[in-house]
């Protein structure tokens, strides 16, 4: 028999809080999210990935005492909240058609007699009348629908399975529906609402900047030795201990399978990762991923959702990706755990041509309709557009977004991308370097042969004096501009002409053959009466003031004995690690090396029931490390 008079203050809250998951408080947007759950209010809650969706509509039951139900897309999804949820002492389970009879019956009998606080099932299963009558019985108060941009098409990912909760709100007139999503366009947003038929709701947008994200930007040049150092800063003593969780995002599936390679031969281990691959071996590298056997993925896009591992550290992209959208969600898979991150995007002039061919491929129906291929084509240049600009990345981010962007006070900019921290710096002759690139140009432009018609690759060839095949074949080796630029490396020369093109200066035709050419404007910058910038690496990267902080105090020979024990006691339970303990709590542990139960109750993320499962396990192994010290 629940309590009649549940007491939800915002005191009780803080107490869930603490005795069960072991936080010390809301996020900010969590509060408001919480409250209208439990004052009845429909919501719609739009957080970031990593940015604390699930506490939104799992604290709530807890303190009412009235199970939630939860819709969830995916079957990995629901195990993973499960799991979770399970391993604090919360009852849960999940309801999907991976189950049989036998398992069935007692989940949906331990639901209906309101034992259990949160039930998951996937969205076809919520409107079959049974379930909408066990969920009466069961005094159910709300319904939570996880990943609400599915019922959008609109959206990126819509799933027409989910358009079936579109009668939720007549089916169960009296529960309180909270949508949650991380989408952030407002047009799918609203979309949300009226398919969902929410009253009235509180609409909760959070902050879509991740502070705890580095993001840089280089060009493409030799991508495995780039990836391998990038990667290298990840590696920790590289004996295999300490490694990192590494995620390489690239174009094409061979593109996964040569990178893996190539990485695994020069001492990483990586793993491929893509659509093609036998659903068996996919999901292997998926679990050796999750349970930390394996901690470098090269992949598709087909990585992605349902990889719920909350302590990968960085991620590159070894191709621009095909929008802002992608990009934020895809690096927005770095740092879940609210740890330093670090976001590394590698790109050349050329990704845009080879977006352009597989934009304009024909699929099942023909060729794709126009207007998709031209929203298509403007996501992809917003894209570059951030990739080449020289703002601050987290400013262009949350501008595009739509949110203005407050840098930390402590910081010089944001203290975490490539611009702010002066790992680029501008050419010291800009404008010189800008007449002899333009004036290349203008040569082709009067040199009869060839049309004057030459894509970026034979300008940059041109500019660093190469001696090609076609360049011998146009005369090109007489031109003055010829070998102008033959100090500059050809990834220099090649971003200066992306930068060129987005100041004006020049403009590459649509089309297929993507000829750059002269505008109106290339006069004035040739005279030097328009100022240009270009800017070009200047400095290998810091670690930032963020990461450095994160592992202030941090023993790190403890950190990773405990990592190992966490490891041992996931496989036991066949559960993942972060299951277990997060790697905040790890740290927070190799800080404060407690050495009683109640010193183990104040590290981050210890709550009553992980104290009983874990504690002693932990306490005693670093009792050990300690002795082992002195
Ligand atoms: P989302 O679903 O929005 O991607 P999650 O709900 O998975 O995000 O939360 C991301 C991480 O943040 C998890 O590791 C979770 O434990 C942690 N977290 C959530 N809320 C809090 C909080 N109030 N205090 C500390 N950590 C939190
Ligand atoms: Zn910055």
């Amino acid at each position: 028999m629940p309590d009649p008079q549940p007491d939800l203050s915002a005191d009780a809250i803080r107490a869930v809080l603490r005795e069960v998951w072991g936080h010390d408080q809301l996020r900010d947007l969590q509060e408001p999210a919480i409250r209208a759950a439990l004052d009845g209010q429909d919501s719609l809650v739009v957080l970031p990935t990593g940015g604390g969706k699930s506490l939104c509509y799992q604290l709530p039951p807890l303190l009412t005492g009235k199970p939630t139900l939860v819709v969830s897309p995916l079957i990995s999804l629901m195990n993973d909240q499960v799991a979770s949820l399970t391993a604090n002492g919360v009852p849960a389970a999940a309801l999907h058609s991976g189950l049989g009879n036998a398992e069935l019956r007692p989940i949906e009998s331990a639901f209906e007699s309101g034992e259990l606080k949160l039930l998951f099932v996937a969205p076809e299963r919520l409107m079959n009348p049974g379930l909408l009558a066990m969920a009466e019985r069961a005094g159910v108060a709300c319904v939570a629908i996880d990943e609400a941009h599915c019922i959008s098409a609109l959206g990126h990912d819509f799933r027409p399975e989910y358009r079936q909760l579109a009668s939720i709100r007549e089916r169960l007139p009296n529960v309180t529906l909270q949508a949650l999503t991380a989408t952030a366009t407002p047009r799918v947003r609203e979309d949300i609402i009226s398919q969902l038929a929410l009253r009235e709701p509180e609409v909760l947008v959070g902050v879509f900047d991740r502070p705890n994200l580095t993001y840089r930007v280089l060009p493409r040049a030799k991508l495995e030795d780039q990836v391998m150092e990038i990667a290298g800063r990840h590696r920790g003593s590289g004996m295999g201990e300490g490694e990192e969780g590494v995620i390489v995002y690239c174009l094409s599936r061979k593109d996964t399978e040569k990178l893996a390679d190539g990485l695994t031969k020069r001492g990483i281990e990586a793993r491929a990762y893509h659509a093609g691959l036998a659903p068996k071996k996919r999901s292997k590298v998926e679990r050796d991923f999750t349970t930390e056997r394996v901690n470098v993925v090269c992949a598709t896009v087909a990585f992605g959702m349902g990889i719920d591992r909350s302590n990968v550290r960085c991620v590159i992209h070894a191709c621009l990706p095909r929008s802002v959208e992608a990009f934020q969600q895809e690096t927005g898979r770095a740092g879940r755990d609210g740890l330093p991150g670090e976001c590394v995007l590698l790109h050349s002039a050329a990704d845009i041509a080879r977006w352009r061919r597989l934009i304009e491929m024909p699929g099942d129906y023909g060729a794709p309709d126009p207007g998709f291929v031209s929203a298509q084509l403007d996501l992809l240049n917003q894209m570059r557009r951030i990739a080449v600009g020289g703002d601050c990345r987290h400013k262009a981010l949350s501008e595009h977004f739509g949110q203005t962007y407050l840098p930390p006070e402590d910081a010089d900019g944001c203290g975490a991308c490539d611009v702010c921290l002066r790992e680029l710096k501008e050419a010291d002759d800009a404008e010189t370097t800008a007449k002899k690139i333009i004036s290349c140009v203008a040569r082709f432009e009067n040199h009869a042969a060839g049309g004057g018609r030459f894509g970026a690759k034979h300008l940059v060839e041109v500019l660093a004096g190469a001696k090609t095949q076609r360049i011998l074949d146009y005369g090109h080796d007489s031109l003055s501009t010829y070998s102008l630029l033959a100090d500059l490396p050809r990834d220099t020369i090649d971003a200066f002409v992306n930068q060129l093109i987005d100041q004006g200066a020049l403009a590459r035709a649509p089309g297929d053959r993507p000829v750059i050419h002269l505008t109106e404007a290339s006069r004035e910058f040739l005279a030097g009466t328009r100022p240009v910038r270009l800017i070009q690496p200047a400095a290998a990267p810091k670690t930032s003031k963020r990461d450095t902080a994160s592992w202030e105090g941090v023993d790190r020979d403890l950190f990773e004995r405990l990592r190992t024990l966490r490891r041992g006691i996931a496989q036991e339970r066949a559960v993942p690690p972060y299951v277990v303990f997060s790697d905040n709590t790890l740290r927070d542990m190799a800080r404060l090396r407690p050495e009683s139960h109640n010193e183990m109750l104040s590290v981050h993320g210890v709550g009553r029931k992980k104290l009983d499962d874990f504690g002693d396990v932990f306490l005693s192994e670093i009792a050990s490390a300690i002795a082992a010290q002195s």
